[in-house]
């Protein structure tokens, strides 16, 4: 695997880095203006990067098939090529929009964030390139803009559409907390995780088909359920409100119930996490993974099946679905020390019940 200088002759000048993420609670609140409550893993992207004299980028990256670690553009005349480098073509686009003065730069990448598991290598890739771009070329870019710029190249540029959350969560997460983050305002806080806990990601190994369509029929049905409530987000409806939510017809009633309900178990775990109560924080885990299979309908059996297997275990205070869903990963929440040992316990008895392979993400 070459270094810089083997790659592109001389030294990096500049290197940069950026973790994954795993989403705690609040699934499928994003796009309906709600709550999120985000935390980076250990995992991360690293980017090194020189400046040039012309306006040439040469990326490398370590992560992917040998034939594809080269790519190539020109700062100004960049075009979708519907591969990896995508994402760094839309990094350079989005600062240019935002009146950014870039140059040509020659770009090393690697990382430990799994790509395509959920645990945002994306915005890991995103987030860790703009540092880059801002240290090398001294941009006056804050976090928050910066998590914006990611957006913009995954939405706009690679096609992708997701919330803010991501991005959010990989430029200002920091080690130990979590991102209690309001995706209306774009408002946030960082809530200590207690050290009485330790966070567990493990691989289900299932991914349902049609993610992409099933997806943006959820976020219709929101939107069609706004209607029918009279209000511009789902955010806007209180729990006070749940009645309104249950004279809905189908599917419309269910959807809604979990956005609503699932705003809520945001604030209640955020509470309880400062409150260092892992049980309550647990049981809310639950609480939303149950939303999500009865009312959101974004689970599958094996990722059930994965849950309950965690919730017998005796260090675990929580387990649920995280991500999109349709398949994915599901987070633990397991006393603090016994993250590799709950891991692997649950990990085989899935495999051995369940007769699917499960890969342990984190720790
Ligand atoms: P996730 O963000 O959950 O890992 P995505 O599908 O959103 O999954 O993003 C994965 C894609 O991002 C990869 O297929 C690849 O195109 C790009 N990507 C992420 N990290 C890297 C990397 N280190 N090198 C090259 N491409 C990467
Ligand atoms: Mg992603």
């Amino acid at each position: 695997m070459g270094t810089f200088g083997e790659l592109f002759g001389s030294p990096a000048a500049v290197s940069a880095d950026a973790p994954g993420r795993v989403n705690l609670i609040g699934e499928h609140t994003d796009y309906n203006g709600g709550f999120v409550l985000p935390a980076i893993i250990p995992q991360r992207t690293r980017v090194e990067l020189a400046r040039r004299a012309d306006r040439r980028v040469r990326v490398w990256s370590a992560n992917v098939e040998p034939a594809s670690r080269w790519a190539e553009f020109v700062i100004g005349e960049e075009s979708p090529t519907r591969t990896w480098v995508d994402y760094v073509q839309g990094v350079t686009v989005a600062l240019r929009r935002r009146g950014y003065a870039l140059v040509g730069v020659d770009l090393r990448i690697e990382s430990t964030v799994p790509l395509g598991s959920g645990l945002s290598s994306s915005a890991a890739l995103e987030v860790s390139v703009a540092r880059a771009l801002r240290s090398a070329c001294d941009l006056a870019l804050d976090d928050v803009e910066l998590a914006m710029v990611g957006k913009w190249a995954e939405n706009e540029f690679v096609g992708a559409p997701t919330g803010i959350m991501d991005q959010m969560a990989v430029s200002l997460g920091q080690p130990g907390t979590a991102l209690f983050l309001d995706t209306r305002t774009l408002g946030f806080e960082r809530v200590p995780i207690p050290p009485s806990v330790e966070l567990v990601v493990i691989d289900s190994g299932v991914r349902r088909r049609l993610v992409t369509s099933e997806y943006a029929t959820r976020r219709a049905q929101c939107e069609e359920a706004c209607r029918l409530l009279g209000v511009a987000q789902l955010r806007d409806v209180a729990m006070t409100d749940l009645p309104k939510i249950e004279a809905l017809a189908e599917p419309f009633c269910r959807r809604a119930r979990h956005v609503v309900t699932e705003d809520e178990r945001v604030l209640q775990a955020v509470a309880a996490l400062r409150a260092n109560d892992p049980g309550q924080a647990g049981e809310l885990f639950y609480a939303s993974h149950a939303s999500m299979r009865d009312d959101y309908d974004v689970s599958a059996p094996p990722v059930d099946a994965l849950v309950e297997i965690a919730s017998s275990d005796r260090d675990v205070y929580g387990a649920r679905l995280t991500g999109g869903g349709f398949g994915g990963s599901i987070v633990i929440l397991a006393r603090a020390g016994s993250g590799s040992r709950v891991a692997a316990r649950v990990a085989e008895r899935y495999q051995a019940e369940c007769a699917q392979r499960a890969t342990v993400l984190v720790p």
